[in-house]
């Protein structure tokens, strides 16, 4: 049944009026900084942005700066934010915002969604905060604040259900804050209307009108399907030192991670005797294996279960200097280079992924 969440508007604009957190993009919310923010915040933690957040407007400023950017310094603005396709389509949408709208962003909510990486959600918020215009922008902390206050049981991970609340709210966006409503809304969803844990409703400015609330039934909603178990991946990370620099080599330019460099790996988690067993079979002249101990890392459809080891392999002059040496490099190494710490830290976007192993690079 549908529901009028007109009742709502005044109660939680005056909350926000004196709970909005003080955030770097809220202070100045121009275009680009909302859609910047807004697309690093799909993935990320507030607290953790915040530094992401002015480290990106600081290297690139404007949106032809990031039209403009190199792949290595996006990626390496991006490094550990995760979710890598989002800053290659921020940079596709920076192109054609350059090209066709001459370097001004679309005040229009169907311009916007026809942009790279730009769904109903960031086309919301960016129409509403930094253009006032009257759309909402629903996305997860919005659907469980707003189910939950009209006791709704629907399955939010449907399209049509997040559909049918976007149009509920079109209809009563206050056409005076469209963009304070829709921050009201995921403020209130962040902070107080939590999505782990009891919501802290002795706090919530419209636990008047939350029938979640009134029920009891807050834990129960929202409906989610339960999640297919994640499929778990073993893998053996490799740490390999010659002279103070480090193999890291490209990941290919599909799938996981695409793109992005990484320490040298191999299937499976291997035991010390095996890998000493591999790298006799590579000819790899090794002088210390040291084990780095385990981790875990967790993308949204797979796990991997690491095992990590420090290799110091052995500098031959004489190869080095073959012309040929490329060649002459054992397969293991074959697409490597070597980068010392500073240069890894600098040019080289490595993945959180790897956090586990790179610390001992410091
Ligand atoms: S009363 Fe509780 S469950 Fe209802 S919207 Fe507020 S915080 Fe969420």
């Amino acid at each position: 049944m549908k529901y009028d969440y007109t009742n709502t508007i005044d109660y939680l604009l005056d909350w926000y009026d004196l709970n909005a957190r003080i955030l770097p993009w809220r202070e100045n919310p121009k275009p680009y900084y909302v859609w910047i923010s807004e697309i690093m915040l799909q993935q990320t933690r507030v607290e953790a942005v915040k530094s992401y957040f002015e480290r990106f407007i600081t290297t690139l400023p404007d949106i032809e700066a990031l039209a403009n950017a190199k792949e290595e310094v996006l990626l390496k603005l991006w490094e550990g934010l995760g979710y890598y396709n989002r800053v290659r389509n921020l940079q596709k949408a920076a192109k054609v915002i350059v090209e066709d709208y001459n370097k001004e962003f679309p005040g229009d909510y169907n311009a916007l969604q026809k942009l790279p990486g730009i769904g109903s959600y960031t086309a919301g918020a960016i129409a509403s905060i930094a253009f006032s215009i009257p759309e909402p922008a629903v996305d997860g902390n919005v659907l469980r604040v707003l189910k939950r206050v009209a006791e709704s049981y629907d399955d939010i991970t449907k399209e049509k259900v997040k559909k049918e609340l976007e149009q509920d709210l079109r209809e009563i966006m206050p056409k005076d804050r469209p963009g304070d409503y829709n921050q009201s809304l995921m403020e209130l969803g962040a902070t107080i209307c939590i999505p782990n844990g009891r919501p802290l409703c002795e706090k919530c400015p419209i636990m008047h009108l939350c029938k979640a609330f009134r029920n009891g039934v807050q834990m129960q909603i929202p409906v989610k399907p339960e999640k297919k178990p994640r499929k778990i991946e073993h893998r053996t990370i490799l740490l390999i030192e010659q002279d103070k620099t480090y193999a890291i080599r490209k990941r290919q330019e599909k799938g996981l991670l695409a793109g992005l460099w990484e320490l040298p790996s191999l299937d499976g988690q291997l035991t010390e005797k095996k890998l000493v067993d591999y790298l006799i079979t590579q000819e790899l002249r090794y002088d210390k294996i040291t084990p780095l101990g385990e981790a875990k890392h967790i993308f949204s459809h797979i796990e991997w279960h690491m095992t990590g080891y420090y290799v110091r392999i052995q500098c031959d002059e004489g190869l080095r200097e073959a012309e040929n040496y490329h060649s002459l490099k054992p397969s293991l190494l074959s697409s490597c280079v070597f980068a010392d710490t500073k240069k890894i830290e600098t040019d080289y976007a490595l993945p959180s992924a790897y956090g586990a192993f790179l610390k001992y690079l410091k």
